[in-house]
């Protein structure tokens, strides 16, 4: 039998890789319960964030900080649920998902988010910039957190999760100041959007608006958005800031 010829004398263009997303998540768990659930049969996620910090990633026997493989990158995790994003719903089919150990919590109405620790921030960076160096089709606007994609239904990766820092590093998407102090300036003076406006902002960078009809689904909308880019304040409540970082996001990967 012959064997088969693949033709490698020029690239083949007209192709691309089933993953377009980066969804990153904390696991409100220690290091032990998380990789309980994240190897049961329920859910699962490419990679975990371990904290070095964490008593039960040292008594496991780990004294530095690793990235774990969980799931190879070829085959479908399932992290992320009933979710969307711009055309796109089931996310699972076209994410890569990356847990972090986080004891973030719920409580009573509140919720408590811990800060990451900085040893797994430069593991998130490191996994992540490789990651996209490997997925070109995986834009900046599609580095994403499980509550941006899953509105309403979760918080994570939370309001301390370092978007700007990560940013900074070349990884996902954040408005420029001084357009942002533009929109805010006109807004200050001329009031804000209205709100279909908004819808219509919100809509084009990406997020689901199709529950933003009701005042709950509106805050919700609003809430996930400000976790992401306005996380000194993620009450839900539209205000100028938040327009107006909205408005800088869009003018610069939406223009
Ligand atoms: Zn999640």
């Amino acid at each position: 039998m012959k064997p088969i010829l693949y033709n490698k004398s020029r690239a083949i263009r007209s192709y691309n890789s089933r993953i377009r997303f980066l969804v990153f998540h904390y696991t409100a768990g220690n290091f032990s319960s998380s990789l309980s659930a994240l190897t049961g049969p329920n859910v699962s996620a490419h990679y975990l964030i371990p904290d070095v910090t964490d008593p039960s990633y040292v008594k496991a026997g780990y004294t530095e900080q690793e990235v774990f493989n969980l799931v190879d990158e070829q085959h479908r995790a399932w992290h992320a649920g009933v979710s969307a994003w711009g055309d796109r719903t089931s996310l699972n089919d076209t994410s890569i998902g990356v847990e972090i150990v986080n004891l973030a919590s719920y409580k009573d109405g509140v919720f408590t988010f811990p800060p990451y620790h900085p040893a797994q921030i430069i593991a998130i960076e490191e996994l992540a910039l490789n990651i996209l160096g490997r997925y070109p089709d995986i834009s900046p606007t599609q580095v994403l957190g499980h509550s941006d994609i899953s509105i309403g239904r979760k918080s994570d990766p939370g309001p301390a999760f370092p978007w700007h820092a990560l940013y900074l590093k070349g990884v996902g998407a954040w408005f420029d100041d001084a357009t942002r102090q533009a929109f805010q300036d006109r807004y200050a003076q001329t009031g804000m959007p209205e709100r279909a406006e908004l819808l219509k902002l919100f809509k084009t960078y990406g997020y689901d608006v199709s529950k933003a009809s009701t005042a709950q689904g509106y805050n919700q909308l609003v809430r996930a958005f400000q976790l992401h880019f306005r996380p000194a304040n993620y009450s839900g409540v539209m205000d100028v800031e938040t327009a107006a970082n909205l408005a800088a996001l869009v003018s610069k990967y939406f223009p």
